[in-house]
């Protein structure tokens, strides 16, 4: 079934695989990276847009490794999960640096980029260099737990370890490049997670969880915990010109180097934060509905509060940790999605 396999899926792809995605155009390993980045936790759809702006502004890695981390941060704003443009920008700066602007060509070179795990560095390696790497990425990992009817959750490494050893066996030694692509395409486009489209799958004969009609069995979930809630007040601190405060976060951690809202316990008292923080005397403008933002691993329920300055509050601000934003001339910064949606929502 091995070679059998590889090349029902090749066919397959000859005819339905996508061929004209952005980033299989001037093919480089820079490119296939920053999509391979992009895509991790997110759907090609979406993705495209982001992928042509970021590479009108930083076409070449050198580029990327010279910009300030806010601009990254910036074009990055809404794909989420921004560990993985602070991790572009310092492996941009790792390969301008340590390999001369070129990325390596060895895969174990390729995973200490940071950002870079194994089936990451597979995936250029194979899909912009041509090299005979394998990979496994959520779809590949969906088609085959369902191929072969692999049990238990991926998270495992014995799950895990399996499922490698599957993707492995199938890698053809001809035409990775174009296999590897397939088999994305194949998790993306027909063994979707909700309704795989198994009458069209060119290897739907031979799947144990077809034939069981357990397609949805497949790959095992990720043991349930129910996610913890916390709550913050954020502070939509106005100066009279209708300026808002905004706060860099640190380097680590959530929203880490984007640009927020102040934020305090619920209970505490705004007005205290703003006297001992901005200095200043003010009153409390509109309470906005309580809003939901969920994390992987926590809920934080975040209830807007208005602060009302009645000076200009420039004089106390600390530079690079302070900013004073004019949501109606946005600047180029980094953003935290609900704070983004926030300011979109009062300057409207
Ligand atoms: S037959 Fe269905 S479940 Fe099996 S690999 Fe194909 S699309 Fe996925």
């Amino acid at each position: 079934m091995t070679a059998d396999f590889s090349q029902l899926v090749l066919a397959w792809f000859d005819e339905h695989g996508r061929k004209t995605l952005p980033w299989q155009q001037n093919i480089s390993p820079y490119r296939v990276w920053v999509s391979e980045i992009m895509l991790q936790q997110t759907q090609v759809a979406t993705v495209i847009p982001y992928f042509e702006r970021f590479m009108a502004r930083f076409p070449g890695v050198g580029d990327l490794a010279a910009a300030p981390i806010d601009d990254v941060l910036h074009h990055w704003s809404g794909l989420g999960y921004y560990a993985r443009a602070r991790n572009l920008h310092r492996a941009a700066k790792l390969v301008c640096g340590r390999f001369d602007g070129e990325f390596p060509r060895d895969i174990e070179a390729m995973q200490e980029l940071p950002g870079v795990g194994r089936s990451t560095a597979g995936a250029i390696l194979s899909l912009a260099c041509g090299q005979r790497q394998t990979i496994l990425d959520g779809n590949v990992k969906r088609v085959l737990a369902r191929f072969h009817g692999v049990d238990g959750w991926p998270g495992t490494a014995p799950v895990l370890n399996q499922l490698w050893g599957l993707a492995e066996r199938y890698t053809p030694a001809e035409r990775v490049a174009n296999y590897n692509q397939a088999m994305m395409d194949l998790g993306a486009t027909l063994c979707t997670r909700s309704k795989p489209a198994c009458d069209r799958c060119p290897v739907g004969q031979h799947c144990v969880a077809r034939r069981a009609g357990e397609q949805h069995r497949f790959p095992g979930k990720k043991p349930k915990k129910a996610l913890p809630a916390k709550s913050t007040q954020m502070l939509l601190v106005r100066d009279p010109a209708g300026s808002i405060l905004l706060e860099r976060r640190p380097p680590a951690g959530i929203w880490g180097g984007l640009w927020c809202l102040p934020e305090i316990e619920q209970g505490s008292d705004p007005l205290s934060w703003c006297a001992s923080s901005v200095g200043q005397q003010a009153s409390i403008g509109r309470r906005l509905p309580t809003r939901r933002h969920t994390f992987s691993h926590f809920h934080l329920d975040i209830a807007p509060v208005e602060i009302l300055l009645k000076q200009p509050g420039c004089a106390v601000l600390e530079p690079g940790s302070r900013l004073w934003y004019n949501p109606r001339q946005p600047e180029n910064i980094g953003l935290a999605a609900p704070v983004a949606r926030l300011l979109d929502e009062i300057s409207n």
